[in-house]
C-alpha cells in the first residue's frame, strides 16, 4: 500500500513516522522543502494543560475589545469573504459552555496521548531539545487569577499536576531576573521542545526509515475512480495513491475543494522572535495570560511569541503587534535584558484554526481512501504525535486508541 501525505508539517511528518513503523510505504508531498513553515518557528510547547478549545464562552466579547487596539493580541482583517463568515458563524455556535464541555474531554485525551508518545520520539530521533520541567501560566490581575485557578482545578480532574505559585513561589522558580506577577499556575506535566529541531531530525529519521519525499512542488489535482481516489497529480509527475491523508494545514480548505468537500478552516497568523546568548534568561516557559504572550527558554536561548491575526495568508508584518509582544514580556520580566528586536524581520506562521478549536482527524465519506488531519491551531506540535499513532491505526484499519468522533471533518 502506497499511502500519501499531503503537507510536510509536524502533522504530516508524524503521521509519516507511524505509519511507516506500522509497515506501510509512504510518501510525503510537500510545495516546499521542509525547512520552514508554521511547524518550525511556534513556541514549541507540548501541553496537556491546553485542554479547553479556542472558542470559549467569552471569547468574542474579548475579541470584539481587542479589535479596538491596533497592539492587542488579537485582530480580524475586515473584508467580505464568504469563507471567513461561515467560520465567524460556526465559531459564534461553537463558543458556548456545553460544546465546550462535549469538546474538552476529547481534546485532553489526544493532549495526553501525545505527551505520553513524546517518549518514542525522544528514544528515536536525535536531540531536539525535550525539557520536561513544566510551564507557567503567569497572571497580574486578580480576575485572571481566579479563573486560572478554576481551570487547574479541572486539570486536576483530568489528571494533571499543577502547582499554584504566589508571587514569591513564581520568584523561587526564577533564580536569574525578576518576575512581576500577582501569581502563577505551574503545570508539571506540560514540556517543551526545539521545535525547528524537532522538524529537522524527525525529517531526518523519516528519510533512513525509507520514507518518500516529493518537494517543491504542490498537489495541483486528483484522478478518482468507483469512489476512490488513485493518483496525485504535482507538477508533471502523477503518482499512484492506495490511502490519502490531507495534511497541509491552514491550507487544506483548497485540497478539500479540489476533491469537492469542505473543511472550514482560517490562518491565524501569530508571531515569534529569538534571542541568542542571553547573559540571564528564564529558568521556566511561561504564557503570559493577561498578554497572551508565550516564552520558551533553553539554554541561553530564548523565543517569545503571540498574537492571533485572522487576516488570511497575508505576508504583511504588523509591527505594533510584534512589538506588543516584546512590550508585554518586558512588563512580566523588567530585569531581564533582552535587546530590542526588529519588530519588521519577526518570523510569522499560520495556526490552522477550525472554528470550535478542533482538529480534524479522520475519515471522509466521500471517497473511501481519503482522510484529513489537521486544523490543530495552537496545538499542532502538542497532538502531532498522537495524531500520528490515530493515523497509523486508521490506516490499519483498527480500533483507534482513543474515540475519534469528535474530530470529525464532516462535523460542520
Ligand atoms: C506564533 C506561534 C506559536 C505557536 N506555538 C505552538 C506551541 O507552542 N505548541 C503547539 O503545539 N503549537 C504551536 N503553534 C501551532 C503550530 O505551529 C501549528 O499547529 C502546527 O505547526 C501546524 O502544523 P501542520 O503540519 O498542520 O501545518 P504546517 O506546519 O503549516 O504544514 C503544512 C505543510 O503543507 C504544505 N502544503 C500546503 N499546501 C500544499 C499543497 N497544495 N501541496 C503540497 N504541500 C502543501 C506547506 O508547505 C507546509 O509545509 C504555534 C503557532 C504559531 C504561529
Amino acid at each position: 500500500m502506497n499511502i500519501i501525505i499531503i503537507g510536510g508539517g509536524i502533522i504530516g511528518l508524524s503521521a509519516a513516522y507511524y505509519i511507516r513503523k506500522a509497515g506501510f510505504e509512504v510518501t510525503v508531498i510537500d510545495r516546499h522543502d521542509i525547512t520552514e513553515g508554521c511547524s518550525f518557528g511556534n513556541i514549541g510547547y507540548i501541553s496537556p494543560s491546553h485542554f479547553i478549545p479556542l472558542a470559549t464562552p467569552g471569547i468574542i466579547r474579548q475579541g470584539m475589545k481587542w479589535m479596538m487596539s491596533s497592539s492587542s493580541p488579537f485582530y480580524i482583517k475586515p473584508r467580505l469573504n464568504v469563507d471567513l463568515l461561515r467560520w465567524g458563524l460556526h465559531f459564534k455556535r461553537s463558543a458556548n459552555a456545553s460544546t465546550v464541555e462535549k469538546n474538552a474531554p476529547h481534546l485532553n485525551n489526544l493532549l495526553q496521548l501525545s505527551r505520553s508518545l513524546m517518549n518514542d520520539l525522544k528514544e528515536d530521533l536525535d536531540d531536539f531539545n525535550l525539557i520536561e520541567k513544566g510551564i507557567f501560566m503567569l497572571y497580574k490581575s486578580a480576575v485572571t487569577g481566579r479563573h486560572e485557578k478554576e481551570l487547574a482545578q479541572q486539570a486536576e480532574v483530568f489528571g494533571l499536576k499543577t502547582v499554584i505559585c504566589n508571587r514569591q513561589q513564581v520568584q523561587d522558580y526564577e533564580p536569574e531576573t525578576e518576575v512581576d506577577v500577582a501569581g502563577g499556575v505551574l503545570y508539571l506535566d506540560d514540556c517543551h521542545v526545539h521545535p525547528g529541531k524537532l522538524m529537522a531530525n524527525l525529517y531526518a529519521k523519516l528519510k533512513s526509515m525509507g520514507v518518500s519525499f516529493v518537494l517543491g512542488r504542490g498537489v495541483s489535482a486528483f484522478e478518482k475512480r468507483g469512489g476512490r481516489i488513485t493518483a496525485v497529480q504535482v507538477g508533471e509527475q502523477k503518482i499512484a495513491a492506495d490511502e490519502i491523508i490531507v495534511a497541509n494545514g491552514s491550507w487544506m480548505p483548497q485540497i478539500a475543494r479540489l476533491l469537492g468537500t469542505q473543511i472550514l478552516l482560517q490562518p491565524g497568523k501569530g508571531y515569534s522572535m529569538a534571542f541568542d546568548n542571553l547573559k540571564h534568561n528564564l529558568n521556566y516557559p511561561s504564557i503570559l495570560v493577561d498578554d497572551r504572550v508565550a516564552t520558551a527558554p533553553i539554554d541561553r536561548w530564548l523565543r517569545i511569541g503571540g498574537t492571533m491575526e485572522l487576516s488570511g495568508h497575508s505576508q504583511t508584518v504588523l509591527p505594533k503587534r510584534v512589538g506588543a509582544i516584546y512590550q508585554a514580556f518586558k512588563k512580566y520580566y523588567p530585569q531581564l535584558d533582552l535587546p530590542l528586536p526588529d519588530v519588521t524581520k519577526a518570523w510569522y506562521g499560520y495556526r490552522p484554526v477550525s472554528p470550535d478549536g478542533m482538529p480534524y482527524i479522520g475519515r471522509h465519506s466521500r471517497y473511501r481512501n481519503l482522510s484529513f488531519a489537521g486544523g490543530h491551531a495552537m496545538m499542532g506540535v502538542s497532538c502531532a504525535a498522537g495524531t500520528g499513532l490515530l493515523l497509523s491505526e486508521m490506516m490499519r484499519r483498527q480500533p483507534t486508541s482513543i474515540s475519534i468522533e469528535a474530530f470529525s471533518p464532516e462535523r460542520f
